[in-house]
């Protein structure tokens, strides 16, 4: 199944629904979940988390179920849980040793984040490198890293694999620094002490518009209510269809992940076993 095709299983379906279909599609391929039930401020539903590769040095790839109600949730965010399940079961043995990359199917983020807080809480934060949350990667070409307020090795590793696809900072990639109104799962991590990023992808066409956009919502909402630039149009809206997203969208979000996965155990300088088998495990800690 394409990223595309996973998503559909999600949208336009109830947030219960949603979860479920995670859920089947990891089970129905025998992949071991750990089931993390969210118990804080009155969030329901479960946190669904696979572990790929077996290393000490731990990568979380969020990407939230759930989605606001009267939306479809295809870009928010059924299109990050449809890349992240296509990478899960493409990734085999392209998980460098020493590297574990932990994939989060959150619960509540449209709750400001309530999942993602409630797996801190309970799993903690050690062994992490670092934290993705995806978002909107299911319309434009350019990436954007998101809420990078300081510069980390992290971050230097996430520019370093972006350079490595052949993408230029400002134009193919933009790095940019705390984005006020909108936030994602990793502010749970990134309040944890971890270096942790919103990755979503726009349109470089409209870039700019954008800036405006999210750095100064006062001042052009009212134009921005008449005309949001992409992938604004449909946020949080009965737009958000599964029609609006592109496959070529899906398709850089899965190589940018894999850039990053490959830039964090190669230069690692980590020892570990030539050719190590790459398992799927349930993360230990949760039951
Ligand atoms: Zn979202």
């Amino acid at each position: 199944m394409t990223p595309l095709e996973i998503a559909r299983l999600l949208e336009g379906r109830s947030n219960a629904e949603r979860e479920a279909a995670v859920l089947r599609w990891l089970e129905a391929r025998g992949v071991p979940v750990a089931r993390h039930r969210v118990t804080l401020d009155g969030g329901r539903g479960e946190n669904l988390a696979v572990d790929l590769g077996a290393g000490d040095r731990v990568l979380v790839l969020c990407a939230h179920h759930d989605a606001v109600p009267g939306s479809p949730g295809a870009n928010d965010n059924a299109a990050a849980v449809g890349v992240l399940l296509h990478l899960l079961a493409r990734a085999g043995g392209a998980i460098p040793p020493g590297l574990r990359v932990r994939c989060l199917f959150t619960a509540c983020e449209e709750l400001d984040y309530l999942g993602a807080r409630a797996w801190v809480r309970d799993v903690g934060v050690a062994g992490l490198v670092g934290v993705l949350s995806l978002e909107l990667v299911g319309i434009g070409d350019s990436l954007v890293v998101w809420d990078a307020v300081e510069e980390s090795p992290f971050l230097a590793r996430v520019r370093a694999a972006l350079e490595g696809l052949g993408l230029r900072a400002d134009a193919g990639y933009h790095v940019v620094g705390r984005i006020p109104r909108f936030g994602s799962d990793h502010r749970a991590f990134a309040a944890a002490g971890v270096p942790a990023y919103g990755l979503t992808l726009v349109p470089g066409a409209s870039a700019e518009a954008l800036r405006r956009f999210v750095f100064h919502p006062r001042r052009s909402a009212l134009g921005f209510l008449l005309r949001r630039p992409a992938p604004f149009r449909t946020y949080h809206t009965p737009r958000d269809r599964s029609d609006t997203l592109e496959p070529a969208a899906l398709a850089a979000a899965g190589r940018a992940l894999d850039a990053i996965i490959a830039e964090l155990g190669g230069r690692s300088g980590l020892p570990g076993p030539e050719g190590t088998a790459v398992s799927h495990r349930p993360p230990s800690g949760v039951s």
